[in-house]
């Protein structure tokens, strides 16, 4: 970012959310100008799973008693449709970012895992979401492993390569006219001669509406806002690509899979053929060696016949989570809207988000917003909280907790 600019629309970070918001309102006629501090998908957009999933991660139900039936609805509306508006895109606008729209497998780890999926399938179902309960049987062979005890497709759902996806929303973004600027990290925002002035290097940007998209990665803004949540960290480990009869064996179907363990894990597999397992915790934090432990047990357990293969690739994210589990937004001055806090799904919601908050500012106004706009949000000992789930996290992976007991016992199918 050099020069001054004055815009229709500033928005501050690209990941799926300001990227889907610069495509949308570029699209629209708007002019924008979308700035991020490091590369495009340096935040959680390109750290993530790459699961394509509708909806939320909590339980129908109780975002309808969190939230009430209306602003439930108003919500899971759009979210549900989250997997097909973002295959949409990638369709649209040739985005080649491996995705496979196959399905996800949520699978339950232990005979109360499948009690929880069995809870979820019929609330999702009373909703209108196609959603498919497996039993074990027919789970362990979409899977090839014989841990699973049953699981809950939803053929709505896939997998991508995150980061690709991010990149190709960011050059869409840039075909349909929008200025991406990366390396350009935003110090200032505040309100001035009914606008918005941004400074960016040192340079000035001045728009009539903003969007701050920084979710888990906000730096510092000297500005009226910036986004509370609990910082949680999640770890991810690639093997080298399998052979063929691995590949024939391990999710054939391509479908990508998380578990109902509490300390929560996920494994899929790449275009390359790697199988990915995450688990919550930071690979770099002083408790690393515990995660790092529980991935290579992770894999041997699910996959025996993978035993002894090494990992390439580890990384980490952080994921911005709330108390109740339900994205923000926040109305923090006149045209200007944060949307956060997507407590670990950001892919379809951020995409949604993102392009509701476009056309919200562009001039539609607050009714096409997903959920309620508020003027403050707030969360408390956000520090002491996300101690507490990375030391819960170690915890549990030191002990094997979630891969032992009960959860050996083979459930019939
Ligand atoms: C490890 C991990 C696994 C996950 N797995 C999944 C999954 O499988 N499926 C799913 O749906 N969701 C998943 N999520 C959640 C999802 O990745 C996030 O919710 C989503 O990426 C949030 O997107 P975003 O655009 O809002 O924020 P981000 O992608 O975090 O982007 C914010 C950007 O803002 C930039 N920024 C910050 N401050 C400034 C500043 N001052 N000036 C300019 N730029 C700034 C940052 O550099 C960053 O690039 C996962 C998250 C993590 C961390």
């Amino acid at each position: 970012m050099a020069g001054s600019k004055s815009v229709d629309l500033a928005i501050i970070g690209g990941g799926f959310t300001g990227c889907s918001a610069a495509l949308h309102a570029a699209e629209s006629g708007a002019t924008v100008c979308l700035l991020e501090a490091e590369r495009i998908g340096h935040g959680g957009s390109g750290r993530n799973v790459g699961l394509v999933n509708a909806g939320l991660w909590l339980p129908p139900d109780e975002i309808v008693s969190q939230m009430g039936e209306a602003a439930a609805h108003r919500l899971m509306g759009p979210l549900g449709e989250g997997p097909e508006k973002v295959f949409g895109l990638i369709k649209r606008h040739g985005i080649e970012c491996e995705s496979v729209q196959n399905g996800t497998l949520h699978c339950a780890h232990s005979p109360a895992g499948f009690r929880e999926i069995e809870t979820r399938f019929r609330q999702g179902n009373r909703m209108g979401a196609p959603l498919e309960l497996l039993d074990a049987a027919e789970a362990r062979s979409r899977v090839g492993s014989a841990r699973i005890h049953g699981a809950l497709l939803d053929r709505r759902a896939g997998t991508i390569q995150p980061l690709a996806y991010a990149r190709g929303l960011a050059r869409a973004a840039a075909a349909a006219g929008a200025e991406i600027h990366e390396l350009s990290a935003v110090s200032n925002l505040f309100r001035q001669n009914n606008g918005w002035l941004l400074k960016s290097n040192g340079h000035p940007v001045r728009a009539r509406t903003v969007l701050i998209a920084t979710n888990a990665y906000h730096l510092g803004i000297k500005s009226p806002f910036r986004p509370r949540f609990v910082p949680v960290a999640f770890s991810q480990y690639a093997t080298s690509p399998l052979d063929d009869v691995a590949r024939a064996d391990i999710l054939p179907g391509g479908e990508g899979c998380w578990d109902t363990a509490q300390v929560m894990n996920s494994f899929r597999v790449d275009e390359a053929g790697r199988l990915i397992v995450g688990a919550i915790g930071s690979r770099e934090a002083l408790t690393g060696g515990f995660h790092n432990a529980h991935a290579r047990r992770l894999l041997r357990r699910l996959f025996p016949a993978l035993d002894g293969a090494e990992f390439e690739y580890a990384w980490h994210g952080t994921i911005a989570m709330t108390s109740d589990h339900v994205p923000k937004i926040v109305a923090f001055g006149p045209n200007a809207l944060a949307c956060f806090g997507y407590s670990g799904r950001g892919i379809g919601p951020g995409t949604v988000f993102g392009a509701a908050a476009a056309k919200a500012l562009v001039g539609a106004g607050e009714n096409v917003l997903p959920v309620e706009p508020v003027e403050h949000y707030s969360e408390r000992f956000t520090g002491a909280r996300a101690v507490f789930y990375e030391l819960g996290a170690a915890f549990a992976h030191a002990f094997g907790l979630g891969l032992r007991g009960k959860a050996d016992v083979p459930p019939k199918s």
